[in-house]
Order: structure tokens, then sequence, then C-alpha cells
């Protein structure tokens, strides 16, 4: 074709399944040498579902269906996969009031007059009640994500959430590490041990979890200060800060928020992993026909 190695190094990667957004986006693709992946949504498929359901042991405690009817008052007004979870796992919550969310962090509102929150468990460690932690301890074992339900500031309950893998993962992953020098790592705000199981699956041996999204911006930071060309890979609004920090970011189009869309430099449409490994290649063959 007439056209110029790298308009039609776009065209082909939006063919594999990535809009690339320009012409300089399309080079920069073939020099990353480091790939960092969020977990949740961009590894995995994005659609948890609740798998387990637990009340804070007492007198005067609630029931688990209370628990996960109060979680899902808050999650109604949440875009958040988990919060989808929970609401689908509730059936018709009471809607919450006040509604407000911290990326990372996790949700709070008025449900029923009483203050509640659906956090991450590392941001209420300090407050858990001994029975709490043990079941987070025990949930994250077994690869769950985990999320604490706060009613007035004490624990009330945590519900465990599964997530399945998307298929074509492990296969992208091997690829981009065998297109990049430095091994891949994972990103992520969920727990250690969910992480960790996921990193196996996929073939990932360097784990950050906990991360809140300017803990991704930082480690992607420090890569590319100690020399690295780094391409992020996530699909949240907590990803945002992070794709834009990278020197390619990459968005997973299917279930990705507005602003990440936004943030990204490229968005991978009918969640095809493979199309990434595909657009670097793309990348460096048009490299070299300009050469
Ligand atoms: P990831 O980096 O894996 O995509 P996030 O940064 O979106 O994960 O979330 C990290 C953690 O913050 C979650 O595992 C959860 O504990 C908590 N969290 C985030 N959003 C919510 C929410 N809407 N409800 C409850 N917890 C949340
Ligand atoms: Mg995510």
């Amino acid at each position: 074709s007439t056209m110029p190695p790298l308009l039609s190094a776009i065209a082909n990667a939006g063919r594999h399944g990535v809009l690339v957004k320009s012409a300089v986006v399309m080079e920069q693709l073939g020099h990353v040498d480091q790939v960092a992946f969020d977990k949740t949504g961009t590894l995995t498929e994005g659609s948890p579902a609740v798998s387990e359901v637990e009340a804070a042991a007492g007198p005067d405690l609630p029931t688990r269906a209370q628990v996960l009817a109060w979680a899902a008052a808050v999650e109604h007004l949440s875009e958040h996969p988990l919060a989808r979870a929970i609401v689908d796992a509730a059936g018709s919550p009471a809607p919450a009031e006040d509604f407000s969310s911290v990326p990372g962090r996790g949700v709070e509102g008025v449900v029923e007059g009483v203050r509640t929150a659906v956090v991450s468990p590392s941001a209420v460690t300090a407050i858990l009640p001994a029975s709490l932690g043990m079941t987070v301890r025990r949930l994250e074992a077994a690869g769950r994500t985990v999320v604490i339900v706060l009613r007035d500031g004490a624990a009330v309950g945590a519900i465990g959430l599964t997530d399945r893998v998307r298929h074509d993962a492990p296969a992208a992953v091997q690829s981009l590490a065998e297109l990049t020098a430095a091994p891949p790592v994972l990103l992520t705000g969920d727990n250690q041990a969910a992480a960790t199981q996921l990193a196996a699956v996929v073939g990932i041996a360097d784990v950050r979890a906990g991360l809140l999204p300017e803990d991704k911006v930082h480690a992607i930071a420090a890569a590319q200060v100690a020399g690295h060309r780094v391409l992020a890979v996530g699909d949240g609004v907590n990803d945002a800060p992070a794709l834009a920090t990278a020197h390619a970011g990459v968005a997973m189009g299917g279930g990705g928020s507005d602003l990440t869309l936004d943030a990204a430099d490229a968005v991978v449409v009918r969640d095809n992993l493979a199309a990434i490994p595909a657009a670097v290649r793309l990348s460096r063959r048009a490299r070299r026909v300009v050469l």
C-alpha cells in the first residue's frame, strides 16, 4: 500500500482489536521493554461473584443477609466490578444516601440512617475484631478478594469475591514477556495472596499488591527512572493515572471507564488481550520499514 508504515500499522492493529490513538503512540509501542499489568478486569474477566458472606461474631451482631444488604445499598451507586457482584448477590438493595467513593479503597454512604462503608481490609486493619481478622486471612489465603462492611465505623462483616482469569491472559503475558527485556510486573489494589495466586496462573513473578492508584504511578515512574520504557495495561478508574504515566498506556475497552479510556494511548476492544503483543510487533515491523 502507499500508506505510511505507521499508519498502516495502526490500521492493522485495529484489525487485531486495539485502537491506537496516534502515529506517535504506534511508534512508542515498539520501544517498550517492560509491561505492568493491573489485575482485576485486566488479567481477570472483571465480572467477579460473591463467594462468601461472613458476619462478625458476638451478641447483637447482624445476619449474613443483613451484612450483604447493607453493603449492596452502598455499592448500588458504585460502578466498580466488585460493586456489581455485591448488588447482584443481594437482589434489590435499599438505596443509600450521601454516597462517596475513594478509588482503590472503597465506598461509603448512609443506609437507614447509619453511616455504612464497604472497604478494603487493608484500610481498616487496626479496627478489625480478632475473629473477623481470622476470617479475612482465611478468605485471602483461598485467593479471594475481600471487602469489609462497616456500620458507624465498626466492622460488622466480610465479603469474599472471586473472579475468573481471562482465558487468553497466560498467552498474552508470555508473548509480551518474550517481546520485552525486563520481566512483567503485576500492580494491584487487591491483597497479596489473591494477587500471587493469579500471577502464578498467568506467569508473572513480580507482584506488588495492596497498591493505591498513586502507588501504581510511583511503581511505573520508578521503573522509568531506572531506564525502562513501560507499557501499562489497565481498566479501572484507579488505573487512569498509571496509564497516563507510562510510556504507553493501554486500556481494556470492555468495562473501562470513560476516564480510563481518555487517559490511555490505546484501547483494546473485544476484550482481546492478544491484540497487545500484536500491536508491539506491528510497531517494530513498521519501524524496520521506515529505517
Ligand atoms: P485492582 O487494582 O485490582 O483493579 P482496585 O484498585 O479497583 O483493584 O481496588 C482495590 C481494592 O480496593 C479492592 O480489592 C477492594 O478491597 C477495594 N475497593 C475498591 N473499590 C471498591 C468498592 N466499590 N467496594 C468495595 N471495595 C472496593
Ligand atoms: Mg482493574
